[in-house]
């Protein structure tokens, strides 16, 4: 398990928060910046540069999912987050429409973690 030192990094988190992030980490293995944003009682954006933070240190790995409007609640594919958003026309696997238009995905972010870590 590796240990996280949040002093000077992640100060933002009290004792308690800290260890509710590492139980979530260690229980799911992945991570989405509005379950920890309510997990945590922080905002989204504060949530999405944690993970951030964790991606830039290696911990863990985000992906870009992409939703298509034929399924909304289930992500149709994933891409490397940071490279940006895929290029239209985007044929869904789903229902292999070709999709023209960004309006019709809705994109969410997903941290894999690669290892438990306890926030100390
Ligand atoms: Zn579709």
């Amino acid at each position: 398990m590796a240990s996280f030192i949040t002093k000077g990094r992640l100060d933002l988190l009290s004792d308690r928060q800290k260890a509710e992030l590492s139980k979530h980490i260690q229980a799911l293995a992945t991570a989405m910046p509005h379950q920890l944003a309510v997990l945590l009682g922080i905002e989204y954006s504060e949530a999405l540069a944690i993970l951030t933070l964790l991606e830039a240190e290696g911990l863990c790995e985000l992906k870009l999912l992409i939703y298509h409007n034929c399924e909304p609640d289930v992500p149709t594919g994933a891409i490397p987050f940071g490279k940006g958003f895929p290029d239209l026309p985007w044929v869904c696997p789903l229902c292999e429409s070709s999709v023209e238009n960004y309006n019709d995905l809705s994109f969410d972010i997903m941290a894999h973690f690669n290892q438990k870590i306890e926030f100390v």
